[in-house]
């Protein structure tokens, strides 16, 4: 499956850095766009870096290195808003044609994304392909590893997940070295764990990972039940979180 052709390439791997992890609330501070072709041998990056608006708490700043000052001395984009219609735009003309987004926890990083293009009023991936269920194929490294692999010990970090594959990740939480890693990780599972995936098409993987996706959170909300661990729902909506918007979000639907 990874090596069909589709209109010159096979995949897109997407990755955002941002000012935090609230999907309904958070910034983009950089995205990366990494189109794959020919196995792998073959990559195109589009980077972006956008004045996110607001402060960057420095905890976010030294994970993925952009202070505010940073974020608007180097933004691609003199308008934020540009950025986003162009992200959004080669994200949707990519699902159009079946080439599948590829990253790691996608529902975080495509809910942030649509909740941006709502606050700053550009058209959302559910706008332009015509409704929620229309975001896909798409391709989540997470949701793959936890299904072909619920039991391993050691953390699923996305530097540990490229150790347990044997993918190299030259400089992680940068948005387009994490883009591609998952773009390698991919076609890495699959491989080694070809009896999981038989004769599996992308849409009915896609339609698969809704599945694992859920069955994955409902199984760590249970797990956090029990040991008295306070968590946010764990909630399972994959590739896009949509019901447990908050209500100030209502337009999330
Ligand atoms: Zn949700």
């Amino acid at each position: 499956m990874a090596s069909s052709k589709w209109d010159g390439f096979d995949c897109l791997g997407f990755d955002l850095e941002t000012s935090g992890v609230d999907v309904w609330g958070d910034r983009i501070v950089t995205a990366a766009l990494v189109a794959i072709w020919d196995d792998g041998r073959k990559r195109h990056l589009t980077s972006y870096v956008v004045d996110p608006g607001i402060d960057i708490p420095e905890g976010a700043a030294a994970i993925h290195g952009y202070t505010r000052d940073r974020a608007i001395r180097e933004a691609t984009h003199a308008d934020p808003s540009q950025a986003l219609f162009e992200i959004s735009g080669r994200l949707a003309t990519a699902m159009g044609r079946g080439i599948p987004i590829v990253g790691a926890n996608l529902s975080y990083d495509l809910t942030l994304l649509e909740t941006e293009n709502r606050r700053l009023e550009v058209p959302t991936l559910v706008d332009r392909m015509g409704g929620h269920t229309k975001i896909q194929p798409v391709v989540d490294v997470m949701v793959l590893d936890k299904h072909v692999d619920p039991y391993r010990k050691g953390g699923r970090k996305l530097e540990q997940l490229c150790t347990t594959y044997g993918v190299k990740l030259d400089d992680a939480h940068n948005a387009g070295a994490d883009a591609l890693a998952a773009c390698l990780l991919w076609p890495a599972i699959m491989r080694k764990h070809a009896s999981k995936f038989p004769g599996m098409t992308l849409p009915a993987l896609h339609q698969s990972q809704v599945g694992w996706k859920r069955k994955q959170m409902d199984g760590l909300r249970e797990y956090f039940d029990k040991k008295g661990t306070e968590h946010d729902g764990c909630c399972g909506e994959w590739p896009l979180h949509r019901a447990c918007a908050p209500a100030l979000v209502g337009g999330a639907r």
